[in-house]
């Protein structure tokens, strides 16, 4: 009944096709194309998103995990549903049945922070939904072992690569209540979107220096 009513004051719509009745319908959501791999220090391609040899640095990333082509239309909208719809059902929806293997068993999965400013104003962390919703199935728990220390402009307004990670620098610091039990761990870092990379490379940074032994990432999209 309460589905019922919710239904007729907000009515749903498919993100793709404008279908009455859900979210996202199964033809759209069985047409978003899955994103290639790539290195995440270099950008290039990538065999299981390992970092390329010639690319990996102790402070660097190992490796970086990427659902869906963020260049697909759907995909897009379905990120946004997420990102400024505050959408918990479409995290679910397009995570749904979706599996993974990066031959590394983790003991942690870390959202990157979003500034306190943002996430207060929309009491959500989509890198955190994303983070929960994949926790059950990698069984793996979520701790928010990152917190965002300056407010930064937001890294879409800067164009270049240069730019994007003197942004971040510094922004990123172990909470207190983490700061003794990262060593030795293998981490996931999640977020939604991996566009140059350098938060999730920042997170890396500073995760490893707190003694994180391995940390590879996952975007819903690239
Ligand atoms: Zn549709
Ligand atoms: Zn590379």
């Amino acid at each position: 009944m309460f589905e019922l009513i919710m239904d007729f004051l907000f009515p749903k719509f498919c993100v793709g096709c404008g279908e009455y009745g859900c979210d996202l319908c199964k033809k759209c959501f069985a047409e978003m194309p899955y994103s290639e791999q790539i290195c995440p220090e270099c950008g290039k391609e990538s065999m299981m998103g390992w970092t390329h040899s010639g690319c990996k640095s102790s402070r660097g990333m190992d490796g970086l995990i990427v659902i869906y082509d963020h260049q697909d239309r759907v995909v897009q909208k379905a990120i946004e549903d997420i990102k400024f719809g505050f959408n918990r059902v479409m995290v679910r929806e397009i995570l749904k049945g979706f599996s993974f293997e990066s031959g590394e068993k983790f003991d942690l999965l870390v959202p990157v922070p979003l500034h306190f400013y943002r996430e207060n104003w929309r009491g959500f962390n989509q890198a955190e939904e994303i983070a929960l919703a994949i926790s059950g199935k990698m069984k793996v728990p979520v701790k928010r072992v990152l917190v965002r220390n300056k407010r930064t402009k937001q890294q879409s307004l800067l164009s270049n690569r240069k730019e994007r990670e003197k942004n971040v620098k510094g922004v990123f610091e172990v909470d207190k209540e983490y700061k003794s039990i990262l060593r030795g761990k293998k981490i996931l870092l999640v977020d939604d979107v991996f566009t140059s990379g350098a938060d999730m490379r920042e997170c890396t940074k500073v995760l490893k220096r707190s003694g994180a032994t391995v940390v590879w990432g996952l975007a819903m999209a690239h």
